[in-house]
């Protein structure tokens, strides 16, 4: 067996879902909203199940939903992109790192990945034969130390995998950040793989921007978006991949030898969802952000340190003020004992773990967030058990 896959255990979302099924807990451990995502962009799933065309659509993804990638691009971060060219659609933003990753990396190239890292990158990094180098950031600011981006990278450095807005923190990198990151991506010849899956769950009227509008990182980029954080469909998978023609002709060779397409009829309706008003988008913003401050408020007044949440469905607590300085046997109590389930940071850390940061998703109704706080009132009064 691979070693990659053979020497990992099971992710820690399932593993924290499996366990908030087992015990009836409040589930604010995978990221997920828990309403049903926008009826008409689900009315035209359906519609094109029973009316459109179900057999394969082309390997880049359908025309028109190519477009709409494009088309939303450009109203929204301003991009110039060649649907034709420059779109392709993937079965999730996961395939399309996946992809990304066996397109562009050669045996012993190095990879620079920001911990936190988002769990499948390094098993993806480390399978396609990279040797990952790690810059950490660290609470409660998360800063990107230029010091570390030096170290990190060197002339074998192939990629450097960004994702922003940040889960598991909930940072948004901005401008200056971003150009901290160009800055060593061009001296070392090295392309930006940018998750950019939250992109549109930024707070506080700050904006998404794209490592690709970053000068000099328009062909050296390529930008990972994915439906199902932008329509509250997680289960969807359908992702999309921009980069600059020759890079995302490579990317269209692993594409069509991991998955080849993608359903059309999820495709047709996400291409309509893209072209909706700009008021879904501002509206759904401004309810996650309500549900953020209410989560937010709930837990400090419980006692609970809050950290920032800039963007993503996630708020993260500081434990160390409880005295509670293991993340995982404290989610752990947490679902077994106060019947919540959230997850331990330090599981998105290879090296140099942070280990007194617990992660919320706060994407859920009023009553989800307030039966959470009610049992995290006794969570924050018992006494530390590590
Ligand atoms: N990247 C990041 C940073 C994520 O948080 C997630 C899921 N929450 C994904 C990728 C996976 O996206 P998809 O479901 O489109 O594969
Ligand atoms: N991205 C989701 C999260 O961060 C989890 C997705 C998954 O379970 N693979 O919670």
């Amino acid at each position: 067996m691979n070693s990659v896959f053979a020497d990992i255990g099971t992710s820690v979302f399932e593993t924290m879902s499996r366990l908030a099924r087992e015990r009836d807990a409040v589930n604010l451990g995978q990221g997920f909203p828990d309403d049903p995502g926008p009826e008409d962009v689900r009315a035209k799933a359906a519609e094109a199940v029973l009316r459109g065309w179900n057999q394969y659509p082309p390997m880049l993804g359908l025309l028109e939903l190519r477009q709409a990638v494009a088309a939303h691009y450009r109203r929204f971060q301003k991009l110039d992109l060649d649907p034709e060219a420059e779109v392709m659609v993937t079965s999730g933003a996961t395939e399309a790192l996946a992809g990304a990753l066996l397109a562009l990396v050669e045996p012993g190239d190095e990879v620079v990945l920001i911990q936190p890292i988002y769990d499948a990158y390094l098993p993806l990094v480390r399978r396609a034969g990279g040797a990952p180098k790690f810059v950490t950031l660290r609470p409660p600011h998360w800063t990107i130390e230029e010091a570390e981006l030096a170290a990190a990278f060197s002339d074998r450095t192939r990629v450097a995998l960004l994702n922003n807005p940040h889960n598991p923190i909930g940072v948004v990198h901005g401008t200056d950040a971003l150009k901290l990151i160009a800055k060593y991506c061009l001296k070392h010849d090295a392309i930006a793989l940018c998750d950019e899956v939250w992109e549109h769950l930024t707070f506080d009227g700050r904006e998404h921007v794209s490592m690709m509008a970053i000068e000099g990182m328009r062909d050296r980029t390529i930008k990972i978006g994915s439906a199902g954080k932008i329509f509250s469909l997680t289960g969807w998978k359908v992702g999309f991949v921009c980069a600059a023609p020759p890079i995302l002709k490579v990317l269209a060779r692993a594409h069509q030898f991991l998955t080849f397409t993608t359903p059309p009829n999820l495709q047709a309706a996400v291409a309509y969802g893209l072209m909706k008003g700009d008021d879904y988008f501002f509206t759904m913003r401004a309810r996650f952000q309500r549900s953020r401050d209410r989560f937010a408020a709930g837990l400090a007044e419980r006692g609970f340190s809050v950290l920032e949440s800039a963007g993503t469905y996630f708020l993260n607590v500081d434990t160390s003020p409880l005295g509670q300085l293991d993340d995982v046997a404290f989610c752990r109590r947490l679902v077994e004992a106060n019947g919540v389930a959230a997850i331990p940071v330090s599981a998105f850390y290879e090296t140099e773990a942070v280990r007194t940061v617990v992660r919320f998703c706060f994407a859920k109704s009023d009553a989800t967030l307030d039966a959470a706080l009610a049992r995290l009132s006794e969570a924050a009064r018992t006494p530390a058990i590590c």
